[in-house]
């Protein structure tokens, strides 16, 4: 079994460009600016010396789709320059061919999306023959060492899928399965119809917890919901907003750097911007002063988009949480990770 990498390191996401081939319908990116964007060599070079000399030291190149990004080769190579301790790459594992260009030695992780058991449900929601083609890539990837993850984005349509798939892909190989809760930004914003109800989700986590007879995959998702009888202050000090103690960054295409990925609709708080020059930090690594100009919430990311597009229905008594706490699932234990 491949040792599954604690969750402690301190995280860097790359996003090398907007461009894609695929046109998903819950698409965070969107048609947004990012959409239209791309990172030069010298400013992936200088955002990964930036963050490595402040104790960053995984990378996951994304995008859009990172294999078609002429660069992705130079900056992978930038990153083991650096000394990056883990590497991966995030696609949606339309270009199987880009696994044989690399082996485990220079790219430690490969993270496909997949969004259904079946050829119909997944294709429903990322194109047609998407699912055959990742498929056949995710297979090539835990053929070839590569330590192989795949995000599954739980929807009204695929939700119902999500233990096939989990069943299916512990078979193949696969070792982590992460489900996340599609959230309501991007191409989201006009299927309102796939968001899941929190119950829907916290059926999900129940069900998570309880599938039996994994053999090598382990399940993770965000908590996203509690039903907890408490104060808001004491739900905030159990599931803190990772603002207050970042360890990831997310690096956009147009050169926007955020510390929380749900805040990239609001261009404004953006805590810095990498150039060919280098980078520039607002806040100089104290995100508590971004966190003085957003709204004092459970999540305030969650508040902000409320505030624009109206809130969606939270039952009484459930309360969103930070995305960033999730639960590991392995052999049948369950385990609280970020
Ligand atoms: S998801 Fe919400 S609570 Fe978590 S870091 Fe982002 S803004 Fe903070």
């Amino acid at each position: 079994m491949k040792k599954i990498k604690t969750q402690d390191l301190k995280k860097l996401n790359i996003f090398l460009s907007g461009k894609c081939n695929l046109r998903c319908k819950h698409c965070f990116l969107g048609n947004s600016i990012y959409r239209r964007s791309s990172l030069s060599l010298k400013q992936v070079e200088n955002v990964l010396r930036f963050f490595r000399k402040r104790d960053y030291s995984s990378v996951e190149f994304s995008g859009g789709e990172p294999t078609l990004s002429p660069i992705l080769f130079q900056s992978i190579s930038l990153a083991r320059a650096l000394k990056y301790e883990e590497i991966g790459i995030s696609t949606n594992g339309t270009n199987p061919a880009v696994i044989n260009q690399l082996d485990p030695k220079q790219v430690t992780r490969f993270t496909f999306s997949l969004d259904g058991a079946t050829e119909k449900t997944n294709d429903f929601i990322r194109g047609q023959g998407h699912f055959t083609t990742c498929v056949k890539s995710i297979k090539k990837s835990v053929k070839s060492g590569f330590t192989t993850h795949v995000i599954f984005t739980a929807n009204k349509i695929n939700f119902h899928e999500f233990e096939k798939a989990a069943r299916e892909l512990d078979h193949i190989g696969v070792d982590r399965l992460s489900v996340n809760y599609t959230s309501f930004t991007g191409n989201a914003k006009k299927h309102p119809e796939l968001i899941l109800s929190p119950q829907e989700w916290l059926e999900i986590n129940e069900k998570a917890k309880k599938i039996k007879g994994l053999k090598h995959i382990a399940l993770r998702y965000p908590i996203r919901f509690s039903k907890e009888k408490a104060r808001k202050q004491d739900i905030l000090r159990k599931y803190p907003c990772l603002l207050q103690h970042p360890n990831r960054v997310y690096v956009f295409s147009n050169g926007a750097i955020y510390y929380c990925c749900l805040l990239t609709d609001e261009q404004n708080l953006n805590s810095g911007f990498v150039t060919e020059k280098g980078v520039v930090m607002k806040h100089s690594g104290n995100e508590r002063s971004l966190l003085k100009t957003m709204p004092r919430a459970l999540c305030p990311a969650q508040e902000l988009s409320n505030r624009k597009v109206g809130p969606p229905s939270l039952p009484d008594g459930i309360k969103p949480i930070c995305i960033y706490h999730r639960i590991v699932v392995f052999q049948g234990k369950s385990h609280p990770s970020n």
